[in-house]
């Protein structure tokens, strides 16, 4: 008899890589994925439990699905991810609807767990969170033309403010060749662009191999037929080392867009923070990362209402910003993280984090208006993913444009979704292009 099940994944692209591995196992084991989870014999919800508001959201979607079970329209409820990992101990009293929660160490371990559910029990997984990356293949749900190509897990950082190394372990890096067998996979299935991921992709290979491999690494994908960007998130700036920078720079392959969280830019919260190097460190990689890479694209996070972060220093960030124009920028108003060093410590209240995350945002959108307008009369190499039948236009990505987070380029032409086109610009508005083919 046909299994059915529906998954929801929510977090970060690197949690949705963990769903793509489950899709792949559950495919094998015979189990059919549907879109509603509304008369399906099984949900996951793979969950997110980073900081407040993604907790929240991972709650209403389990208590969505509970309430689909009590009115006996779904199956059975399986909880995986970063909210289970982080409230093992009591996940299952307090939400008894789940009738299986498995942690980050056992993605692994679904089809067991949703065959155990099926059958009437419940089962609770927490696999070792430090143990090597299980290999596992998967079941690519982005694209089209373009896949996340996560190549490690955890991290060592511990960046005071975030709780990630206590969810996910320490830094794990994947082998290279096994990294880069998954990407030639992914080229020979169409995938054009890679991006790469993880908690802070600069320090890979240290683990594994004593020393750091991205520049390696990114040299090895580089010559992969059919793979034509390789877009890199999460840079730790004070990892860079000169052949990283050369190879950034030099390999045509990588697209000249930089995800450099700094979090901040005051010496003395960086500090606090855990954060390595200092905010003219940062200064001086940005400088020198702008001389040496022509035309590009630099995006960080930063982090509103830290400990520590009174008129002056808040105003140093906003100082910086002015003088940095950093074309891509995210801020979220501080979280206090349970079990975090960060959470201790004084901090302005929670309306206070926001209003200075909004006047970050605010001081911010002319930079970036800018930074579009530049683009104007300009050719644009644009990654083709969509047809918008409302504006019937297509839609796609510029090197500049990494997905969900920043804009996108509309234009009409006859192009086709998963390929390249060359796109004219003509108009700017809101972060996003608009032209024609070329
Ligand atoms: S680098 Fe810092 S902020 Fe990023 S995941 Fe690691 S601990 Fe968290």
């Amino acid at each position: 008899m046909e299994k059915t099940f529906a998954m929801i994944s929510l977090g970060c692209a690197k949690n949705l890589v963990n769903s793509e591995q489950m899709l792949y196992l559950l495919d094998e084991a015979g189990f059919t994925l549907v879109p509603d989870p509304e008369g399906a014999d099984l949900a996951i919800v793979n969950t997110c439990g980073f900081i407040d508001a993604a907790k929240s959201e991972a709650i209403d979607n389990i208590l969505q699905m509970a309430e689909l079970k009590k009115e006996g329209k779904l199956g059975g409820l399986i909880v995986t991810g970063c909210l289970s990992e982080r409230y093992k101990a009591s996940i299952l009293e307090e939400l008894p609807e789940i009738d299986a929660v498995l942690g980050v160490g056992s993605f692994g371990d679904i089809v067991g767990a949703a065959n155990t559910v099926l059958a009437g029990r419940t089962a609770s997984l927490f696999g070792d969170k430090n143990a090597p990356v299980e290999e596992i293949s998967r079941v690519v749900s982005t694209g089209p033309g373009w896949a996340y190509l996560r190549i490690a897990e955890g991290c060592n950082n511990f960046c005071a403010f975030c709780a990630i190394p206590y969810i996910r372990g320490h830094y794990r890096s994947r082998k290279l060749e096994n990294v880069v067998a998954e990407a030639r996979e992914l080229a020979a299935h169409g995938v054009k662009e890679l991006i790469v991921i993880a908690q802070d992709i600069t320090r890979y290979g240290t683990d594994l191999y004593g020393k750091h491999c991205l520049a390696q690494l990114c040299r090895e994908l580089g010559q992969i037929e059919g793979i034509e960007w390789i877009r890199l998130h999460y840079l730790y700036p004070d990892q860079f080392d000169d052949e990283l920078i050369d190879e950034i720079a030099h390999n045509d392959k990588i697209v000249k867009y930089l995800d450099i969280p700094i979090q901040h830019i005051n010496n003395a919260i960086l500090k606090r923070m855990n954060r390595r190097g200092t905010g003219d460190e940062i200064r001086a990689l940005f400088k020198t990362l702008r001389e040496r890479i022509p035309g590009l694209v630099l995006r960080t996070s930063l982090i509103a209402g830290l400990p520590g972060e009174s008129e002056a220093e808040f105003e140093e960030l906003c100082a910086f910003l002015k003088e940095a124009r950093i074309e891509r920028v995210g801020v979220f108003p501080f979280s206090p993280e349970e079990g975090t060093p960060a959470a201790a410590m004084a901090h302005v209240d929670a309306e206070e984090a926001q209003r200075r995350a909004d006047l970050i945002m605010e001081l911010q959108a002319p930079i970036m208006d800018d930074f579009c307008q530049r683009f104007l009369g300009q050719t644009l190499r644009v990654l083709v993913t969509d047809y918008d039948e409302e504006s019937q236009q297509w839609v796609g990505r510029s090197y500049a444009d990494s997905p969900d987070i920043d804009g996108e380029v509309y234009f009409e032409g006859t192009a086709r979704e998963g390929e390249f086109a060359e796109v004219h610009i003509t108009a700017a508005e809101d972060g996003l292009l608009y032209g024609e083919e070329v």
